[in-house]
């Protein structure tokens, strides 16, 4: 018998009908035995996750608003969930707690814990599987940082335990029993860390997608799914704003070695996409796994003559650059010139003094600065062993007559990102998608 662990996200277990399709699915194949789940999402597009009401709750109080209203809504919600699947758990006692913790005072990660806490409960009662609380295997140091280790030696002897569990995602505990939660949609992590301890065949993550698209669907007309795609590309494609899977929940897969696998809760019967260590087999005629990007970048060009030769002229720029707290994105460079790409978002109002800075430690010759820039990476395997690539992708954007400010091919090959002009964004990806997906 193989061992599969399933993950579920929240909108995979928004509401009861959503839950009788994950028993449907466990029941299908009895290799699933432990079940990691998120709280309840969004049942509808403008519906709240449960998530966030409960940090409301929590932001309520200490406003000293009054937060019992919705807290009702959050009770109802879970109170619907229980009757509608006629499980016996006894939710008032449980919610009682809650209400008192919060009253006194809890953390706000305890609070927004709850509901992945209490939904793992009603999903093991109705499954028939073991509830086995995170808090007691999932670890935190007193700081609050995640402990990897000793967290993969709490879950395997804690579920050696348990032939068939259902676990909350999103948490686990310091040693001293105060809840601290990852990241938001922290539940695909500890998904990965039980795969990871159980030495699982294949990581289930359900969600609402049929895996990953070749891009974005709201720039490209019904793009092709990603079938299969290795670990390094997802990181470029992730790290490039693809998003479906929390990227911390890919490196307890990759170390074990344990392939994950995205599948659609609403239609299980679609292969979804499969990430794995070996660059995917590609299909005749294909190059890439898939186009990403996001908008809202500045690239500060300098040009210096004999920059190649001066001693500590990226150290300088980095100083800078880190005094005013400003992670750098990417450093494409010639033999004289060095651009460096920065996020709008981090730049927050500071970019004036960065360019004086620049101007007065760096003494360029010149320096442009472009705002508003778009970054596409496209990403694959395939690229390095092929030449006439990077031609095919500079031509599709030619032809639109789209110019390219910046560009970066990473040394491993994998990838080559472009800088355009954020109102030439969109256009820029359906002609890249157009060159290399037929
Ligand atoms: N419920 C948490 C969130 O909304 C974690 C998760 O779903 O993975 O972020």
């Amino acid at each position: 018998m193989g061992l599969k662990v399933a993950k579920f996200g929240g909108s995979s277990v928004a509401d009861a009908l959503q839950i009788e399709k994950i028993k449907n699915i466990i029941e299908n194949d009895g290799d699933i035995r432990y079940v990691v789940v998120s709280a309840p999402g969004k049942r509808f597009s403008e519906d709240s996750k449960v998530t966030d009401l409960l940090y409301l709750c929590k932001t309520h109080i200490e406003h000293k608003i009054p937060y019992q209203q919705i807290f009702q809504v959050i009770r109802d919600r879970f109170m619907a969930v229980k009757v509608n699947l006629g499980v016996d758990v006894n939710l008032s006692s449980e919610f009682e707690e809650i209400q008192k913790n919060l009253e006194e005072g809890a953390s706000a990660d305890y609070i927004a814990s709850r509901g992945e806490y209490l939904n793992a409960m009603i999903i093991a009662a109705y499954l028939g599987y073991d509830f086995v609380d995170a808090a007691s295997m999932v670890r935190f140091d007193d700081k609050g940082r995640f402990m990897e280790e000793l967290t993969n030696t709490e879950i395997k002897k804690k579920l050696a335990e348990h032939e068939r569990a259902v676990i909350p995602g999103f948490y686990g505990a310091k040693v001293d029993g105060t809840v601290r939660t990852f990241s938001r949609g922290g539940s695909d992590i500890t998904g990965a860390l039980v795969a990871r301890a159980m030495d699982a065949d294949v990581y289930e993550n359900w969600t609402d997608v049929s895996g990953f698209l070749m891009a974005d669907p709201r720039i490209v007309d019904d793009p092709k799914p990603i079938s299969s795609v290795s670990y390094k590309e997802l990181r470029e494609l992730s790290y490039m704003g693809a998003s479906v899977l929390h990227e911390d929940a890919i490196y307890p897969a990759r170390v074990a070695n344990i392939p994950i696998n995205i599948r659609n809760t609403n239609r299980p019967e679609d292969p979804g996409t499969i990430i794995t260590s070996e660059p995917a087999a590609l299909e005749e005629g294909q190059v890439i796994a898939g186009i990403a990007g996001s908008k809202d970048f500045t690239v500060i060009a300098m040009y210096k003559n004999l920059m190649s030769s001066e001693r500590g002229f990226i150290r300088k720029m980095t100083a800078i650059l880190e005094d005013y707290d400003v992670p750098i994105e990417h450093i494409p460079s010639g033999v004289d010139t060095l651009s460096v790409v920065l996020d709008n978002d981090a730049i927050d109002g500071k970019l004036d003094e960065i360019v004086d800075e620049f101007e007065r430690q760096l003494k360029p010759d010149t320096m442009e600065v472009f705002e508003n820039m778009a970054l596409i990476a496209t990403v694959g395997h395939g690229m390095s062993s092929r030449t006439g690539t990077a031609a095919r992708l500079f031509t599709a954007l030619a032809e639109e007559k789209i110019n390219i400010r910046m560009i970066d091919q990473g040394s491993s090959e994998m990838n080559i990102i472009v800088g355009v002009e954020n109102k030439h964004f969109e256009t820029a990806i359906r002609a890249i998608y157009r060159a290399f997906v037929k």
